[in-house]
C-alpha cells in the first residue's frame, strides 16, 4: 500500500445539481481525505489543455464544451492507493456499463457526463495536480 496523492474533479454537471456533498461523502467514507479544494470555471483554453491527450478522438469538443460549461470543484484526494481506490469508487467511465454502487452508476448521465474525473496513474495523477494546485495548496490530512 503506498499513500498517494489523486486529482479529482467533480464535472459541471453534478455542480449544478447540487450534489457535491454527496460525492465527497462517497470518497470520504471509502478512507480518502480531501487535501486541497477549489471552485473554477475552466477556460476554453484549459480545457483543451487538460485534455489534449484526447485531442484527436471524436469526443473531444463535446468533452471540452461540456467541461467549459459551468463551474467545477477540483480535489487533492490522499489516501493509501488513492488512484486507484478513485477509481474503483468511480467506476467505468461510460455509467451504463459501470458497476451499481459507483459515482458514475448512480449519479452519471452519460459518457461524457459522468459526474467525476480522476487521475488514472502517479504520472498523470503529478501532472493534473500541479495544473490546478501549487505545492502549497495541499494540506497532509495524515496524521
Ligand atoms: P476521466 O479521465 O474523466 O477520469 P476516464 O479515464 O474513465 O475518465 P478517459 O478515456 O480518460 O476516461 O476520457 C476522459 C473523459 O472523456 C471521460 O471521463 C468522458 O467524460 C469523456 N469520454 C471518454 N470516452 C468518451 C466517449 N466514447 N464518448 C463521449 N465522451 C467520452
Ligand atoms: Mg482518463
Amino acid at each position: 500500500m503506498t499513500l498517494e496523492h489523486t486529482l479529482s474533479i467533480i464535472k459541471p454537471g453534478a455542480v449544478r445539481r447540487n450534489i457535491i456533498g454527496q460525492i465527497i461523502g462517497r470518497f470520504e467514507s471509502s478512507g480518502l481525505r480531501v487535501a486541497a479544494a477549489r471552485m473554477l470555471r475552466l477556460s476554453q483554453e484549459q480545457a483543451e489543455q487538460f485534455y489534449a491527450v484526447h485531442r484527436e478522438r471524436p469526443f473531444y469538443a463535446e468533452l471540452v464544451a461540456y467541461m467549459t460549461e459551468s463551474p467545477i470543484l477540483v480535489m487533492v484526494l490522499e489516501g493509501e492507493d488513492a488512484i486507484a481506490r478513485n477509481r474503483a469508487i468511480m467506476g467505468s467511465t461510460d455509467p451504463q456499463k459501470a458497476t451499481p454502487g459507483t459515482i458514475r452508476f448512480d449519479l452519471g448521465k452519460n459518457t461524457t457526463r459522468n459526474t467525476v474525473h480522476g487521475s488514472d496513474a502517479p504520472e498523470t495523477a503529478a501532472a493534473e495536480i500541479a495544473f490546478f494546485f501549487k505545492p502549497d495548496d495541499i494540506c497532509p490530512r495524515h496524521e
